[in-house]
């Protein structure tokens, strides 16, 4: 009887599959193997998502060989990326792909032989190079390499250095014309005496060609590499890629008793001893003993950490995935964005030493495979990473917690599949029986409702930790904060970016020798303006305001990268009076230092993070090489800065403008987080936030420290409007060359929904739109939007084909 293989084919193609194939006799194929399919006139990888009697398909062709002899997944992560391919609208096999170690092929090749097995082998322990003469000796062994050869080339200059050379003497004593020539070239000057020509060589030259000149090719890689061991231990592996030294080289001056090769194996890295955990608080510890409860009982629980700034979160963390250690488990700890992430890593890396994998976009491919493969086969039971690491291959997954759970990094906008990591874990905690933590001093709107409807046990850390202190935990104050209402310091003539009170605060601070963050909303919203018509310059081809970059100064689009000069003219109505609005994180140090002269900034926005690193960036402040903190976003993210003692926001409404229903939670969250930078030393805190709306609810409770009266009122708004948590969204983008051509095809995709909700009674699915996509064009395509909201607002869209150009995003962030 024949048999058939479902087949997810990493094949490129949005075709959601899978594909069938039928399984030859001579192959014996399970659930999880990557094997070898042909796909149109190449050849692609698939894994086998079933095994089946019959055929959907009529003559289908065979599957062409196995790649690995051991299936690859396992039912349940073949049944969790069914559930996310269904869940979200996504193609079988991008799902499928998230399992799989890094680099493997996701393109078809012309040949079956092209690929090679998916699983990484174990890479060897890295081998040590070192010399193995003392020091001096060593460096006369480089003044002398090679010891004792001589070649032709040589000699030729030796004899050059008594007197010019009679050409043809010199070719035939020392080579042939041609070769001579070439040396020539090199090292000699040619002068003509009469109808000879003479050799001659100056004396400077002479000593250092003479050198170069009587290594070969070889004994140059064999210098080379001895210089590299000249001052320790180097890798092999990396000695070798940059010296260009060959196996043969490295085997002939260890032979020679030069070099010493030493292999270090991995698990000397476990020597290192842990650092020991603190004594926790009540609160900690009634947390912590909470969760070892459910990790004993294998509950497949969730719970919600909720812990104010700088309560201590970190440690219910590793105190859990000590316990989920304990009892044989592995863990997966996800955070928001690796690069701004140090502090955790190096936490968890303390603590349990030689057992955390990090995943790390920076990461050589070899080195992301390795670690891969130590957790594959159980090597390193711990793994820290950003959202895809969700799907590393811990092994006996007891734990998963998701620190900062409220970032919308958590979600994939794109590529394929565009999940929600905390949906994920969430079904993950459901199906694989795994302990789920999400902890955050901003939970998620969802999350907390899902809390308090008892789907997610609700853990609670009400108070700060004082931060930096040396012995037994202190608990401190929150920091106080002061709100600032800009419209009254216009009337009273101020025309600075700095409030009165900001402006005293950071004089007050900067004289204390404490340090200071200025936090923006928004990286460089410091577009061109129109005094006269209001509009401002746009990006010619994503219709989104440009921003301004000085020095320069220069236009930039963030959604396209485009550079433009600015233009001297209005593009809208040709007035000269354009300024430049508010103003980026280049404008905000060009004010402090007008105002405070010499002191010492930090930069953290993309721009200087791209130049420098975030980790670098980080440490400069931390050590204090710095007084001021200035950037965006970023410097909102968990960060235990215990000298800092105060936190201004410079402008709290940006947030709050954008059309789109999540504006008030994420200003609620960045003022939350910001505010949670200051005071976490012992010194007290304090916090300014200026604004243009200091009575808008999400500004006033997060002044008060009140996540509470945020969460009610919130809440409420939502649940008229059926937002989530009520109802969910889908969001169905279409992207077209010109204007008309994508209004008419959203026009003719929102009239079929409209038809297919008529049909099934029983929808309750809204249909908004169609409407223009924000931004309405990008990459001069135009872009417009339909949005669905209801229960289950996928059910009008599983059986559509959409046309290239649509992009369906199920439970996007935010409506726009
Ligand atoms: P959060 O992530 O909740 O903002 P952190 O985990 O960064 O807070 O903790 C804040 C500070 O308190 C850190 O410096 C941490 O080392 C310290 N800390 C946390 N728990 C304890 C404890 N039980 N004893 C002493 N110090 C602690
Ligand atoms: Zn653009």
């Amino acid at each position: 009887m024949t048999l058939y293989a479902r087949v997810a084919v990493l094949s490129g193609s949005p075709l959601r599959g899978p594909f069938t194939y039928s399984v030859p006799e001579s192959l014996e194929l399970r659930r999880g193997h990557a094997v070898i399919v042909p796909w149109r006139s190449q050849y692609a990888l698939g894994i086998i998502l079933a095994i089946e009697s019959d055929s959907d398909y009529e003559n289908p062709r065979p599957v062409e060989r196995i790649l690995d002899a051991e299936p690859l997944l396992d039912a349940r992560q073949l049944a969790l990326a069914e559930w996310i391919a269904e869940r979200y609208l996504a193609p079988i096999a991008d799902c499928v792909a998230l399992f799989l170690p890094p680099g493997t092929p996701r393109r078809p090749k012309r040949s079956a032989s092209g690929f090679r097995p998916v699983i990484p082998k174990p890479r060897l322990a890295p081998v040590q190079l070192g010399r193995a003469l003392d020091a001096e000796r060593h460096a006369r062994l480089i003044d002398e390499w090679p010891q004792s050869r001589r070649s032709r080339p040589a000699a030729l200059l030796d004899a050059l250095r008594d007197g010019p050379l009679d050409y043809a003497d010199a070719a035939r004593l020392f080579g042939g014309a041609a070769n001579l020539a070439r040396w020539l070239s090199r090292t000699t000057l040619a002068a003509s005496d009469g109808e000879q020509v003479h050799l001659v060589v100056g004396e400077d030259e002479a000593g250092e060609a003479a050198a170069a000149l009587r290594r070969t090719a070889a004994e140059r890689r064999q210098l080379r590499l001895l210089r590299a061991v000249a001052a320790g231990e180097v890798d092999e592996a990396d000695a070798c890629r940059a010296t260009g030294a060959t196996r043969a080289d490295v085997r002939l001056l260890e032979r020679l008793g030069y070099l010493t090769r030493s292999s270090v194996p991995f698990a000397a890295n476990v020597l290192v001893e842990a650092e020991p955990p603190p004594e926790l608080t009540d609160a900690q510890g009634a947390a912590v003993e909470a969760l070892r409860g459910s990790l004993f009982a294998d509950d497949g629980s969730i719970h919600l950490l909720h812990g104010v700034t700088g309560s201590g979160k970190t440690e219910v963390y590793l105190a859990a995935t000590a316990d989920a250690l304990a009892g044989g488990g592995g863990v997966i700890v996800l955070v928001p964005e690796i690069a701004l992430a140090p502090q955790t890593v190096a936490r968890f890396e303390a603590r349990f030493p030689g057992q955390v994998a990090v995943q790390h976009s920076e990461l050589k491919p070899a080195d992301a495979r390795e670690q891969w493969r130590q957790l594959r086969s159980g090597a390193k039971r711990i793994l820290v990473g950003a959202r895809s690491a969700l799907f590393g291959p811990v092994q006996k997954l007891a734990l998963v917690i998701l620190d900062e759970e409220h970032e919308w990094t958590y979600k994939q906008t794109d590529p394929q599949p565009r999940y929600q990591a905390r949906a994920v874990a969430q079904r993950m905690a459901q199906e694989w029986e795994v302990v789920t933590l999400l902890g955050s001093a901003t939970p998620d709107l969802v999350s907390m409702a899902d809390a308090r409807a008892g789907h997610a046990g609700l853990l609670i850390l009400p108070e700060r930790i004082e931060s930096g202190r040396a012995g037994p935990h202190a608990l401190i104050p929150p920091p106080v904060v002061e709100v600032v209402d800009m419209r009254e310091e216009l009337e009273a003539g101020v025309r600075s970016v700095f409030s009165r009170a900001l402006d005293a605060a950071i004089s007050e601070t900067l004289a204390s020798n404490a340090q200071l963050i200025l936090f923006l909303n928004r990286r460089g919203l410091s577009g061109l303006v129109c005094r006269n018509c209001g509009e401002t310059v746009q990006c010619s081809r994503c219709a989104i305001a440009l921003t301004l970059h000085r020095p320069g100064p220069l236009l930039r689009c963030h959604e396209c990268g485009l550079r433009e000069p600015p233009p001297t003219l209005c593009p809208s109505c040709g007035d000269a009076r354009i300024r430049a609005m508010s103003f980026g994180s280049d404008r905000l140090v060009d004010e402090v230092r007008r105002r405070w002269g010499d002191v010492g900034i930090t930069r953290w926005d993309r721009d200087s993070a791209r130049r420098i690193g975030h980790a670098e960036i980080l440490r400069e402040f931390a050590e204090g090489r710095a007084q001021i903190l200035i950037g965006t976003q970023m410097i909102a993210k968990g960060l235990d800065l215990p000298r800092v003692t105060l936190a201004g926001v410079v402008n709290a409404d940006l947030s709050l403008r954008e059309a789109d229903y999540t504006a008030a939670e994420r200003t609620f969250q960045l003022l939350t987080q910001v505010a949670g930078r200051a005071g976490r030393g012992g010194t007290g805190g304090r916090v300014i936030i200026q604004t243009y709306a200091p009575d808008h609810y999400a500004v006033a409770a997060a002044a008060a420290h009140d996540y509470d009266a945020f969460y009610e009122t919130e809440l409420r708004l939502r649940s008229a409007l059926d937002y989530p948590p009520f109802g969910r969204l889908a969001r169905l983008t279409v992207s077209r060359t010109s204007a008309a051509e994508a209004a008419a095809e959203a026009d003719r995709v929102a009239a079929l929904l409209q038809e297919r909700r008529m049909r099934h009674e029983r929808s309750a699915t809204e249909i908004i739109g169609p409407a223009p996509a924000w931004p309405e064009r990008r990459r001069g395509q135009h872009r417009r939007q339909i949005l669905l909201r209801g229960s289950d607002p996928a059910e009008l869209l599983r059986e559509i084909d959409f046309p290239r150009g649509w992009s369906i995003d199920i439970d996007p962030v935010g409506s726009h």
